[in-house]
């Protein structure tokens, strides 16, 4: 259960974000979400399951990834949960690649979750209940996709950046763990996944033989912020069908 708890979940108007916010809202969190654009109907969708804020906050930016836990720390009035998530994806042939695609990636991928984890530890309480982070890498923090060069880094760090901080914090008592999908349909990959024979090809490389859906993530994401978790740090939970393991 996640009753009473205060949680903000980046990037949650759409996809994986949004099943993450609505599995908190189930489990009677108190939500605040967000996007760098208005909140696509997902604000009133969520408000009729708890109380939920949105705020509209471009995380590419480091006054952005804080000032966003800053003000939803003061709207909930208590922030004891925060789950990086917003997150873009960039396929570029390798020769093709600019400073402008690495900036465009790895702001929002790894800086974006450095700075609001930043403002998440500032922004806690003395006797905050089992804090933690939980960050959102992917299958490709450990395996490489080809033609993903930049985004297969950003992944990478996420994977350090989880392990990192957990030691860093764990003396505070904050834990820090992550989520690494493997391939799940959302409106990030799903003009991907619609074009040619890919989506008929990646399914036989899938041992469950299905692709994910947002929702075979939420609950995961309520489990690593649960007291059932309260001795795991550092981890990452890879939610994929089997990918990894084949
Ligand atoms: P999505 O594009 O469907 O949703 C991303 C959400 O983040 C949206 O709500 C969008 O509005 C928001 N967002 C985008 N840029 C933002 C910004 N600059 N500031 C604030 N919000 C922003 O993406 P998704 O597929 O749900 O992916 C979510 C996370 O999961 C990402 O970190 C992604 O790398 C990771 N992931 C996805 C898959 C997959 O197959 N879909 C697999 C592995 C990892």
């Amino acid at each position: 259960s996640a009753q009473g708890r205060c949680v903000c979940v980046t990037g949650s108007t759409h996809g994986i974000g949004y099943a993450m916010a609505e599995a908190f809202a189930r489990a009677g969190a108190r939500l605040v979400i967000n996007s760098h654009l208005p909140d696509n109907g997902a604000l009133e969708k969520l408000s009729a399951l708890t109380e939920c804020h949105f705020i509209q906050a471009d995380l590419s930016t480091v006054e952005g990834a804080r000032g966003l836990v800053a003000e939803a720390a003061g709207r909930l009035g208590c922030l004891d949960t925060l789950v990086n998530n917003a997150g873009t994806f960039r396929d570029v042939d390798f020769e093709d690649l600019e400073s402008e695609n690495f900036e465009r990636t790895f702001d929002l991928n790894v800086r974006g979750y450095l700075f609001a984890s930043q403002a998440f530890v500032k922004a806690l309480g003395p006797d905050q209940d089992n804090p933690s982070i939980i960050c959102v890498g992917s299958t490709n923090s450990l395996a490489a996709e080809k033609n993903s060069v930049i985004y297969d880094t950003s992944k990478g760090a996420v994977l350090m950046m989880i392990r990192s901080m957990a030691v860093t914090l764990a003396r505070r008592g904050v834990r820090v763990n992550g989520i690494g999908p493997g391939i799940v349909e959302t409106p990030l990959t799903r003009k991907g996944l619609d074009s040619g024979d890919t989506r008929r090809i990646l399914k036989a490389q899938i041992p469950m033989g299905r692709i994910g859906e947002p929702d075979d993530i939420g609950e995961a994401a309520v489990f690593l912020a649960s007291s059932g978790a309260r001795y795991i740090t550092g981890q990452m939970l890879y939610i994929d069908g089997g990918i990894l393991a084949n």
